[in-house]
């Protein structure tokens, strides 16, 4: 049996506009309208977001400024403060990963979750998903986020959209088809303002409408976008929650201070960088291929030797293994050796997911796993690795 997933879309509520109601609180209960031109003139530019207060007035994003200010003289117009609201955006998304570390961001104000095997969703969804909008508020000082839980991409969105704002609508697997159909078709993914028409034109109008629409005669007409649009209206999608993978490589790595000669101390210390390299990558939730070992010796001279694998890991086994095997492979000629570095790259965005311990299939896993989740709950130094400390005194971790 495959579990049913359980996906989140968080979507913040009227973004720009409720930040400038925050750092001014003067602005509330008035209508506000962010975009305006920053030189003050009203002619020009387009509406990025408007707070509830102007939409009464029939003012919408993308409107441009000057049918916003014919539609509402008396609102307030704000120029767009990028930087103030890409900070606020970094608040949300960290404290969304405290989640999961399947956060998909759409754009600024908005995630998709996976939140499947999240070890925070112990109890239902609905828990989680209250205690995510009450810290969202804390954490931001009083923004307000709509919050849409399915068992897929699709149905979370519509979901987050439609008790806005400040929203939680919960759909679950079995009542995926309930929620939907009666829905018009403009809440399916690529329908817009020019294929709505021609779907009504077919005596389409609700997602009920096309998912009883016989799918071939869809594909006959749109090909595989019909088949697609068909599937959706079936409530079906499985687009994984893709997380952004920004960084190419992730290492660690520690310079002796003084250079060392014994095998011993060079061997702990691959042991060491490859946990927090190995822990490094659980936290991000990738998985890597290549394995780089770094050495540097006592005349400053330089290397790297890397071996990829078949299959990306974020296991402390593997990492470990190899970084040792490249290092008793490498001849540093009777030196001492300065600095010694691990490092992971070449990831994998289909990445395994964070697992929860019954779920575990083999034992390096599911001891990396406790420790991770150990250390978590009370902190670094609950548990050190055996090996790592093994009749040596406690080194630091070499930065990254
Ligand atoms: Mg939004």
């Amino acid at each position: 049996m495959t579990m049913a997933r359980i996906i989140f879309h968080i979507d913040m509520d009227a973004f720009f506009a409720a930040i400038e109601e925050l750092d001014n609180p003067a602005l509330r209960g008035k209508p506000v309208v962010v975009g305006a031109d920053p030189k003050g003139g009203r002619g020009r530019g387009v509406v990025s977001t408007a707070n509830y207060e102007a939409r009464k007035y029939g003012i919408r994003s993308a409107m441009p400024i000057s049918e916003a200010y014919r539609r509402c003289p008396d609102a307030v117009f704000l120029p767009v403060r990028g930087e103030r609201y890409h900070q606020v955006s970094r608040q949300i998304m960290s404290l969304l990963k405290e989640y999961t570390p399947l956060v998909e961001p759409v754009s600024i104000d908005e995630a998709y979750l996976d939140m499947t095997h999240s070890p925070k969703l112990f109890g239902p969804p609905e828990e989680v998903a209250r205690e995510i909008k009450r810290r969202i508020r804390e954490t931001t000082g009083g923004l307000t986020a709509s919050v849409g839980v399915g068992p897929n991409k699709l149905v979370a969105k519509i979901a987050s959209d439609l008790q806005k704002p400040d929203g939680l609508v919960i759909v679950p697997e079995d009542q995926v088809r309930q929620f939907l159909w009666p829905l018009p078709i403009g809440h399916l993914w690529g329908v817009g303002k020019r294929t709505e028409p021609v779907l009504e034109g077919m005596g389409i109008r609700t997602i009920g409408d096309l998912a009883r629409y016989p799918q071939d005669e869809l594909v006959r007409r749109f090909g595989s976008w019909g088949y697609q649009l068909w599937e959706l209206a079936q409530g079906r999608d499985d687009r994984p929650v893709t997380p952004v993978w920004k960084a190419k490589s992730i290492s660690q790595e520690k310079t002796f201070e003084s250079d060392v000669d014994d095998p011993e101390v060079m061997d702990a210390t691959i042991l060491e960088l490859a946990d927090g390299v190995t822990r490094q990558l659980r936290d991000e939730g990738v998985q890597g291929r290549t394995i780089t070992l770094k050495i540097r010796l006592e005349d400053f001279s330089t290397f790297t030797r890397s071996q990829s694998l078949e299959v990306p890991t974020d296991r402390f086994a593997d990492i470990s293994r190899i970084a040792l095997e490249l290092f008793h492979r490498f001849d540093r000629r009777g030196q001492k050796v300065r600095l010694l570095g691990v490092g992971m790259s070449n990831f994998e965005r289909g990445m395994k997911q964070l697992t929860f311990l019954d779920q575990l299939g083999d034992r390096d896993d599911r001891v990396d796993r406790v420790i991770d989740l150990v250390r978590k709950k009370f902190g670094e130094s609950a548990i050190r690795r055996a090996i790592t400390t093994a009749g040596r005194r406690p080194k630091r971790r070499g930065g990254s």
